[in-house]
């Protein structure tokens, strides 16, 4: 039984090239949910081959209710409800929430949590909690962390049994905050925190509620536009986070090279994987309390760099199965490196010459927000 929300995403090309004006297409799903975004939007369901799709689209849309409810009261450190266990009455069964900065008794209008980025983090520090199990069709995660059971919620509930006081399950909960802070979803916009941390925010939103998300911790904003750089760092987990990110980096660059020179990048999808798990990792760090925004603002460009990564691979496949002309792809991926695809017209394209287009958007919005990135 999947939410509305995963089955408009999953009509959705799943590409997260940005030019519906929305970074990933779970974000552009969310917005038509609550009939803030045409599906006419993106240009890729325009194109034939996903024409099933567009029709599927249309017809949710249709049917889609507004499931809006007002936010809840925030209570002090985010505990709702505490309760002794029904599976033993000396330990306590407890609920909490991770917020996303709406104020009480307004409207929820998307959620709280990102499925596909909430599962996406907790798989990378899985090693902390036993049997941790998430469903992006579910959007909910379960599994035991030491002897806690535990259950997330994409509305953010946090609900805990076996804790061994109300301190335990505190202090659980702060691990399971920290660990998905990335996937809180901004009220105002439907964009997920990495998305609102790389600099994609609606021109006409000035502000945006997620900046003040979180239950018992929140980020720094004196840190939320700082971009952390080698020699002006003196903490060994952010000097390494940034190396993960310049070696993402470096990786993306040798492979446009590769397919600009007109040879075909090795797939490294899981070693680019490993290395945003290890900057995950170093986040959770207990040892990096306070630090959080410093390693959201790293993921939040590591991610952008995979999703680049993802186009080049579907640009290499198109390239060799003869789909869309090598010279039109070429045209793209220079232009893409020197920031200038605005400058040609989709208009005069055909379909797979589109969906190329789209790819080697991703690659220049890596390159654009990495050199802004590394910018004095
Ligand atoms: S494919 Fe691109 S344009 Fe279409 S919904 Fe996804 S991000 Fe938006």
């Amino acid at each position: 039984m999947s939410s509305i929300w995963t089955k408009v995403r999953k009509n959705t090309p799943e590409i997260d090239c940005g030019l519906c004006g929305f970074t990933t297409c779970g974000a552009f799903a969310r917005s038509i949910v609550v009939g803030k975004a045409k599906i006419s939007a993106c240009p890729v369901l325009g194109l034939n081959q996903y024409a099933q799709e567009r029709e599927e689209l249309e017809n949710i849309s249709r049917d889609v209710k507004n499931t809006q409810r007002p936010a809840p009261e925030q209570p002090e450190g985010g505990v709702l409800l505490s309760k002794p266990c029904t599976d033993s009455p000396d330990l306590l069964m407890a609920e909490m929430r991770i917020f996303n900065g709406v104020k009480p008794g307004e409207p929820m209008k998307y959620g709280v949590l990102d499925p596909v980025i909430l599962c996406w983090f907790l798989d990378c520090v899985s090693s902390r909690y036993e049997d941790m199990r998430c469903s992006k069709e579910l959007a909910y995660a379960w599994g035991n962390m030491e002897e806690i059971r535990v259950h997330i919620l994409r509305d953010g509930r946090v609900r805990m049994r076996r804790a061994r006081g109300a301190d335990h399950a505190l202090d659980s909960f702060r691990i399971i905050e920290r660990t998905v802070m990335g996937s809180i979803i901004c009220n105002c916009c439907g964009r997920d925190l990495l998305t609102i941390l790389a600099g994609f925010a609606e021109p006409e939103e000035e502000y945006h509620t997620v900046l003040e998300a979180g239950s018992t911790l929140s980020l720094d904003s004196e840190l939320v536009e700082w971009t952390p750089k080698k020699g002006k760092v003196d903490t060994k987990q952010i000097s390494e986070m940034i190396d993960f990110v310049d070696d993402l980096y470096n990786t993306m660059i040798d492979q446009l090279d590769l397919l600009i020179s007109g040879n075909h990048p090795p797939q490294s999808i899981q070693e680019n994987r490993a290395k945003i798990c290890k900057i995950i990792s170093l986040m959770v760090d207990p040892l990096m309390k306070g630090n959080e925004t410093i390693f959201l603002r790293g993921l939040s460009l590591a991610f952008f760099i995979d999703s680049a990564i993802m186009g080049l691979s579907s640009l290499s496949s198109l390239m060799s199965d003869g789909s869309v002309k090598k010279t039109h792809i070429l045209k793209l991926l220079n232009a893409a490196k020197k920031a200038s695809l605005k400058e040609l017209s989709l208009l005069s394209m055909d379909d797979s010459e589109t969906l190329s287009f789209t790819h080697s958007h991703r690659v220049e919005r890596a390159i654009r927000l990495y050199e802004q990135w590394s910018k004095d």
